[in-house]
């Protein structure tokens, strides 16, 4: 019998019959994996706390026929405070839906698997705004991804000036406001000096420092209205659980 010892995050677990689970985990060294968690329902089972949502773990996995089953698992984070806070849930959510899109069935993605703790970590831990953590997280991972926009100034003409800027989504990066520039998208959006930072710092940071800046509510919209394009248009999907946030705040 073969088995995989690996560190890995539940991404979505699924009721099965009285006291059963199978989960999606988010693993370290082989991407995203499906596991059978029996008797995981049960209160004295051992796989109770290992196998909730967004609780990662190092697990001990069987490799049977057709899926794994876990054989054991050791908290190491259960990221228990989202399910206390119904925004920071909702972050996490929208977070999750992409992650569970973009990662693959035994593909390794370590990269995308550190951005995705330490920007739970960001949620549950810290007092960031979970909206900024959110369009931090992604744009890296688009990046991560190989669709990082150009963001080191202009797309055309190179001039690294970061007042008059527009983000143009049919070039994938910034022009300025040169009537040379200018005319290669007229449909580019013009944004604030701080969104062009912002964005540069999202893009090319180191990963310690991701997370270390804070912008205006302003700058924070233009992220908000620019990422939920560009991620539509990289990822070809309308990620929609954040309007829930809306409906909430009209309340
Ligand atoms: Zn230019």
């Amino acid at each position: 019998m073969s088995f995989l010892k690996t560190k890995g995050i539940i991404i979505k677990e699924v009721n099965i019959g009285e006291a059963d689970k199978i989960v999606t985990i988010f693993t370290k060294s082989n991407g995203k994996i499906s596991a059978s968690a029996r008797g995981a329902r049960r209160p004295r089972s051992k796989l109770v706390a290992g196998t909730q949502f967004l609780c990662y773990s190092d697990f001990v996995l069987f490799k049977g026929r057709e899926m794994y089953s876990i054989n054991s698992c050791e908290v190491i984070e259960p990221f228990y405070e989202i399910r206390n806070d119904i925004v920071r849930l909702t972050y996490s959510a929208h977070i999750v839906d992409i992650i569970n899109d973009i990662v693959q069935e035994n593909q390794p993605a370590s990269r995308t698997l550190q951005l995705f703790l330490n920007t739970l970590h960001m949620l549950t831990k810290t007092n960031r705004n979970p909206e900024l953590v959110t369009r931090i997280f992604e744009l890296r991972l688009l990046s991560i991804l190989g669709y990082a926009p150009f963001v080191k100034g202009c797309i055309s003409c190179g001039k690294t000036d970061t007042a008059n800027l527009m983000f143009s989504f049919k070039k994938c990066g910034f022009i300025c406001d040169e009537a040379g520039c200018r005319e290669k998208d007229n449909s580019a959006v013009r944004i604030l000096p701080g969104t062009a930072k912002a964005m540069y710092h999202i893009v090319h940071s180191r990963m310690e420092e991701l997370f270390s800046f804070d912008v205006s509510q302003e700058v924070l919209g233009e992220l908000g209205t620019i990422m939920r394009r560009y991620l539509r248009e990289r990822l070809e999907r309308d990620y929609t659980k954040l309007d829930f946030l809306k409906s909430l705040n009209n309340a």
